[in-house]
This record gives structure tokens, C-alpha cells and sequence, in this order.
């Protein structure tokens, strides 16, 4: 039997989880790694089979085209592609190891491709070496094609399963959620990448940042332990005895509305603050309606966006959205178009913090655009409606958007389909641009939201999926804390409302602050809920004002932390 072994990471979602670990594969492909009952072996032959045929059929077409277009001389690229799918060190060995090793066919490509991968990498031939490409091609095509016929069993987890992967991306843990997922398990990622946000909002335990995690295999034993920041791989039994025993209040679970959350948002020298909900799925309405929640300050709507894997036409998005509008019963929501890009990082090696997201993608896509907005205008009759740009850099950019606005208004006027013609235009503040300018675009929007998880990394320059720089993300820099003071200085004499919807206003001494240095509506995640609504019943505004300005004068970022923990711990 395995020994018992200890992999640090970072805590990404508290709780703990027991279960079998379940690779996934490739980010990109979402696949993950089975284990076959004898029965399904030849069915998953024939599935693999099938891709094999379909990528060589998709490649002799690309040669014909490209015979035509270009000449012969550029088709033989193709048939680098072509010799490997007939190579039978290739195609015959992944049939072999679904055959002999029981197991699903993207696990297989994936053994086989490594074996591969680690040959072409010793060859002294740099010619050969650069042959890796092909193979890499290949096998992504290979796996893109058996995704469109994966058996849907497949996607069932028949066990307590524990997600391990290097990536693991937000839409996976979404697609799962209503399965036997108990946990999750990255070698990198940070708590504040939107997969770790995601965990949060589904209450499933996460561990992130530990490479170790790559020699876990599918079917091995784990514990995450959202405590101690470990996975715990093949446990002893006692080491498993004494973590089931443990209490099951951090496990997956039903949200206990504690008697805080239904009491109101006052701080103790009675100053009224409004607490709204983050949400990232649209069955979350439910909870935050159930908790008792004053508005919906943020629904992130990129992932129900892509919850098919393909974009939804407008009449399932207006229906969508109505659900949400009237499952939140009058509270109003604030919809943020899809701030896209975000999340993809890995599968080509580019970082999109800094490329087309968010608001610039929506600028060059407007069909995709245009269909949001024009769902979201005509959703906004089944309840009070908010619409918020992610992701704003220029007043450019800000006036683009505003003009496709007024035409899908433009074009539901056309159309005589019934909206609402006056929902609150808001922008988030989460570029340092943004931050430096809000004041300027104060008059061309309705409200502001303060995004401190982009700001952050954006301002300190540290990638906020990143686990190597992770531990440099500091809401308490001195940068941070003159940035948010310059925000809220500069839009205090415009009279537009702001809100805090960054992960800096769940953590209570973060979001303590945020109180002092004037901002009064904070938006955090339900999981966050109790515990800043527990933080502003026991603070005084007077007293964080005057740590403010205290903390305002600091010059190191642990100092100023001391102090703001033990001034909200000692209150
Ligand atoms: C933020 O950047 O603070 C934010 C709330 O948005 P997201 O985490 O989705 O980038
Ligand atoms: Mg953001």
C-alpha cells in the first residue's frame, strides 16, 4: 500500500474533503481520467477510433485547400500530421493501454504523448526536437475530437471525487457542481483566480499552488484539508478515521444563514452600511435571497454565458435573466457583462490580464455584445436591473460602449420590445487607468464598482492566478491604500455611489479598511456574508476613520496590517 504523504499548497476554499483524485487532463479539453469497467473497454476503443478517423479526415481536407491555394510545396505539412496518426508507436499503443490498463482514451493519449514528449526531448537533432509541434497539434486535435463524443458517462462522478489538475478552470468545477465533486486540488492557481472564487461559491474545498500535486494519479485516495492548506494523498487509516470524525461544518453544504446575516448592516456608532452579494452563478440568487441580501452588487455572467460550451442564443439569455430577476424578488441585480479571457491563460502561454478582456473584448465582438445588452434590456422588465462594465481602461473605450448601448436601445425601440429604458450604466474601477480617471467618467455613468482583486495585481504588478507571487498580493500596501483614497477622493464630490465587489471586502480586516477610508456599500461573495455583516455590527466607523488615517501614513505593508488586525480583533 502507498505511504502517507503531505502536499502543501495555498488555501483556496476552506473545508475539508475526502475522496479519489480525478485528473483532468488539459484545460483546455476539460477531459478527465477514468478508470473503464471491462464492459466499457470497446466502446471507448471505437470512441478513440472514431477521433483518429475524424482528425485524419479534418487534415486531408486542410491539404486539399491548401494544395489549392498554395501549391503542393506547403501541403507536406500536413502530412507530418498525417504520418503520426498512421504511426503504430502511436495510435496502436493508445489502444493497447485502453485495452490493457482499463482506462479512458484522453488518459491514454495522455501517457502515450508523454512518453513521446520526454523522447523528442532528449534528441541531439534539432530538426527532430522541433517534430514535438506536430505531435503536440495532433494530440490536441485528437482530444478536441473526442470531446464532441465523449460517453456521457463520463461526466458522471459515480464517487466522492477530488479534482487534481495543473489548471483547473472555473467552467469545469461549474460543469461538475451538481455531481459528486467534494473537492479540488490545482499544482497551480492562486485563492484569487476566479477557479478559486468559483470553489468558494460551490463550498468546495481547494487547495492550489502545489506542484506535488502532479504525481497524484486518478483513483489515489485524498484529503483536502482547507484548514492546514495540505492534500493528504493515500491516508492511513488512522489519519482517515480522525478526519471523518471531524466536524462536518466546513464540508459541502447546505449555507446556515446565521442570525447575524438577517440583522441590519449598522456599525456600532450606527452608521448604516449596505452589504450586497457577489454571485457567479445564477442558482445563487436563491442563497442570497435566502440570506436575506439587500441587492446583487456583482453576478459575474461569464460563466453562465459559456455554460453550454457554446454561446446561447438571445432568447435563452433573456429567459436567463428574468429567472435570476425575479428569483431575487425585487432586489435589484447587477449584471456585468462577460469579462472574458480572464481564465485562459494557460492554453496558449499568453497572460490576458493584460490583452483583450473584458470590456475590449466585448468592443471587438460586438454581435456578442449586442446580444447581452440587448437580453439584459429586455430581461430588466421582470426586475429592477444594473449593468456594469468590466475591465474599463479608457474614457474611449467607456464612449464605445455608451454608443452600442443607446443602439440596442435603438434597435428594441425598432423592434417594439419592451424595456427598461432607464437602468443604471456602472463601470468597474479595476485598471490603474480606471482608478486615476474615475473622476472623469464620473458624468457618462450611473455608479462605480471597485474591483480590488484586478486592481491589486494590476497596481503591484503580481499576477493574481500566480502562485509564485501570490504571496506578494497585499491589500495592505501603501500603494493600495493611496490608490483607494485617491478613488474615493476623487468621486466623493461627484456623488456617484460606489461599491467594493473585490475580495478585499470579504476579509474583515481588509474590509474594515475599506470602512475607514470612507466606503460604505461592500459587496462579497455568500460565503463571505456572515462574517463581514458579524464585522460591521462590531465596529465603529469613528474608530476605522481615524486607523485610516493612521495607516494612511505607514510605510510597510506588515506594519500597517498589525495594526488594522489588532484594532478590528481588539473591537
Ligand atoms: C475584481 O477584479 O475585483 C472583481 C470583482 O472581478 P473579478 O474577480 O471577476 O475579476
Ligand atoms: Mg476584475
Amino acid at each position: 500500500m502507498a505511504e502517507e504523504r503531505i502536499i502543501h499548497g495555498v488555501v483556496a476554499s476552506v473545508g475539508t474533503a475526502i475522496g479519489k483524485a480525478i485528473r483532468t487532463f488539459d484545460a483546455l479539453f476539460v477531459s478527465l481520467n477514468f478508470k473503464l469497467r471491462p464492459d466499457q473497454v470497446r466502446k471507448e476503443v471505437e470512441r478513440f477510433r472514431a477521433s483518429v478517423e475524424k482528425s485524419r479526415e479534418q487534415l486531408k481536407r486542410m491539404q486539399a485547400e491548401l494544395k489549392r491555394k498554395s501549391g503542393p510545396e506547403s501541403s507536406f505539412l500536413i502530412d507530418a500530421h498525417l504520418l503520426v496518426l498512421q504511426d503504430r508507436l502511436f495510435v496502436d499503443r493508445i489502444i493497447e493501454k485502453i485495452e490493457s490498463d482499463y482506462i479512458n482514451a484522453e488518459w491514454a493519449i495522455q501517457q502515450v504523448s508523454d512518453d513521446l514528449f520526454q523522447a523528442y526531448d532528449r534528441l541531439n537533432d534539432e530538426y527532430l526536437r522541433e517534430r514535438r509541434g506536430d505531435l503536440d497539434d495532433i494530440v490536441r486535435r485528437l482530444l478536441h475530437n473526442l470531446q464532441s463524443k465523449a460517453l456521457p458517462s463520463f461526466k458522471k462522478l459515480s464517487y466522492d471525487s477530488i479534482l487534481v489538475g495543473k489548471v483547473v478552470l472555473p467552467s469545469t468545477l461549474f460543469e461538475l457542481r451538481s455531481q459528486r465533486l467534494v473537492g479540488l486540488a490545482t499544482e497551480t492557481g492562486s485563492p484569487l483566480s476566479h477557479t478559486a472564487i468559483m470553489a468558494r461559491s460551490l463550498e468546495i474545498p481547494a487547495i492550489m499552488g502545489a506542484p506535488e500535486l502532479a504525481e497524484v494519479a486518478s483513483g489515489d485516495l485524498l484529503i483536502v484539508d482547507g484548514e492546514r492548506g495540505v492534500v493528504i494523498c493515500s491516508p492511513s487509516d488512522e489519519t482517515l478515521a480522525a478526519y471523518k470524525g471531524r466536524d462536518r461544518d466546513g464540508k459541502k453544504g447546505k449555507r446556515k444563514a446565521s442570525a447575524a446575516v438577517s440583522s441590519p448592516s449598522i456599525t456600532e456608532d450606527q452608521v448604516q452600511i449596505s452589504l450586497a452579494a457577489n454571485i457567479n452563478f445564477s442558482e445563487e440568487v436563491l442563497s442570497a435571497v435566502a440570506h436575506g441580501c439587500e441587492s446583487i452588487g456583482l453576478y459575474r455572467t461569464e460563466f453562465d454565458f459559456f455554460r453550454e460550451g457554446k454561446q446561447p442564443d438571445e432568447e435563452s439569455l433573456v429567459a436567463d435573466y428574468s429567472l435570476v430577476l425575479k428569483a431575487a424578488k425585487g432586489a435589484p441585480v447587477t449584471f456585468r457583462t462577460i469579462d472574458v479571457g480572464i481564465d485562459q491563460r494557460t492554453w496558449d502561454g499568453m497572460n490576458p490580464n493584460l490583452g483583450v478582456r473584458g470590456l475590449r473584448f466585448c468592443l471587438e465582438n460586438t454581435d456578442v455584445f449586442k446580444k447581452q445588452l440587448r437580453s439584459l434590456y429586455r430581461a430588466s422588465v421582470s426586475g429592477p436591473t444594473r449593468i456594469l462594465l468590466p475591465f474599463v481602461s479608457t474614457l474611449d473605450d467607456l464612449d464605445a460602449a455608451r454608443h452600442i448601448l443607446e443602439e440596442v436601445r435603438g434597435e428594441l425601440d425598432l423592434r417594439r420590445q419592451p424595456y427598461d429604458p432607464n437602468i443604471p450604466i456602472g463601470v468597474m474601477i479595476e485598471t490603474p487607468a480606471a482608478a486615476q480617471t474615475c473622476d472623469l467618467m464620473a458624468s457618462l455613468v450611473d455608479f462605480f464598482c471597485l474591483g480590488t482583486n484586478d486592481l491589486i495585481q494590476y497596481y503591484l504588478v503580481i499576477d493574481r492566478s500566480d502562485q509564485s507571487v501570490v504571496h506578494l498580493y497585499n491589500p495592505f500596501h501603501p500603494a493600495i491604500l493611496r490608490c483607494l483614497h485617491q478613488v474615493y477622493t476623487l468621486l466623493r464630490p461627484t456623488g456617484k455611489p460606489i461599491t467594493v465587489c473585490g475580495e478585499m471586502a470579504a476579509d474583515p480586516p481588509s474590509a474594515a479598511v475599506l470602512l475607514g477610508l470612507g466606503f460604505t456599500s461592500l459587496s462579497v461573495s455568500l460565503t463571505a456574508y456572515p462574517r463581514i455583516k458579524r464585522m460591521i455590527q462590531a465596529v465603529s466607523i469613528g474608530q476605522l476613520r481615524e486607523l485610516a488615517g493612521q495607516i494612511l501614513k505607514m510605510q510597510k505593508p506588515k506594519e500597517v496590517e498589525q495594526k488594522v488586525r489588532a484594532t478590528v480583533y481588539r473591537t
